[in-house]
């Protein structure tokens, strides 16, 4: 039998603490070169002059190390532990919650999280609780994503569970007209998960974890690379555009991610992420 690998817990806080920064302030390269090759197909002087503008605010977002956008979101973990690790010196679940909640003190991120739903509603002060998911691997590995949500995008997510019969222009109709109906509201240009299969909380979870993909990346499956394509196409033929002002670039990506469903089902849901795509991930 393999030893198990101790990991402190406090090198997750500290690991937690830096990425919820940098996912809010960094933004990957692959998002600023979509806002500049975007722009060059733009025929509006609108259109091209906020794709401008968003890039120039990504920049120095990450050269002054301040957040990309005011809502610094609520914090959603993706944990995947490998079944060898030891957590020692606290628990995991603390560790990445005090760790979110450190980051956004000491990265001046903005608080955005109320206790209760419906009554009270009153900001916690310090962003927590995170949303954490975890999911138990082989390895001797932590594996953390993070993505801040903000909820101008959030709000704009829909599910729908089609029949089996709907195929795939039901789910091509359900996603476009999800997009439509969210018009300038979550910030565009966007980045479009959706999630096909599972239940319908596991299709919701699908969606959000498509939003922590690299941006652009395909699925492995050549047709549902070609799903997104041709999803990528029609909501871009919708004249949303750049801040919703009109344009040819309403989403910079649709990411679609899938699992096994039941006989009598098609579960599809879909999660939009704003023009401020942000993640982060580490392995310790
Ligand atoms: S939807 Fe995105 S860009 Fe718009 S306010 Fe929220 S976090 Fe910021």
């Amino acid at each position: 039998m393999s030893a198990m690998r101790t990991l402190d817990a406090s090198a997750v806080r500290e690991a937690v603490e830096r990425m919820v920064v940098e996912a809010n302030c960094k933004a990957e390269p692959a998002l600023t070169d979509a806002f500049t090759r975007c722009q060059a197909r733009e025929e509006q002087k609108l259109s091209r002059s906020v794709l401008e503008k968003l890039t120039l605010n990504a920049r120095l977002a990450a050269e002054r190390m301040v957040p990309m956008c005011q809502d610094t979101g609520m914090a959603v973990f993706r944990v995947r532990l490998g079944q060898e690790v030891h957590i020692t010196g606290g628990s995991l679940e603390r560790a990445i919650q005090q760790g979110m909640a450190r980051g956004y003190e000491e990265g001046y991120l903005r608080k955005s999280v109320v206790d209760d739903p419906l009554f009270s509603r009153e900001n916690t002060r310090d962003n927590a609780p995170a949303i954490i998911y975890y999911e138990l691997t082989e390895g001797d590995k932590l594996d953390i994503t993070f993505a801040p949500k903000g909820f101008g995008s959030e709000n704009m997510s829909a599910i729908a569970m089609l029949k089996p019969a709907d195929g795939v222009e039901g789910v091509l109709d359900f996603v476009v007209d999800t997009v439509r109906r969210a018009g300038p509201n979550p910030c565009p240009p966007m980045v479009v998960g959706v999630g096909i299969g599972g239940t319908f909380d596991k299709c919701a979870q699908l969606a959000k974890f498509a939003l922590t993909r690299p941006l652009g990346s395909r699925h492995s499956d050549g047709r549902y690379a070609a799903l997104e394509s041709e999803l990528l196409e029609r909501i871009n033929a919708l004249n949303i555009g750049p801040a919703g002002l009109g344009g040819h670039t309403t989403a910079l990506a649709v990411h679609v991610e899938t699992f096994p469903t039941h006989i009598a089902g098609l579960p599809v849901a879909v999660n939009i992420c704003c023009h401020a795509y942000r993640h982060s991930h580490v392995v310790l």
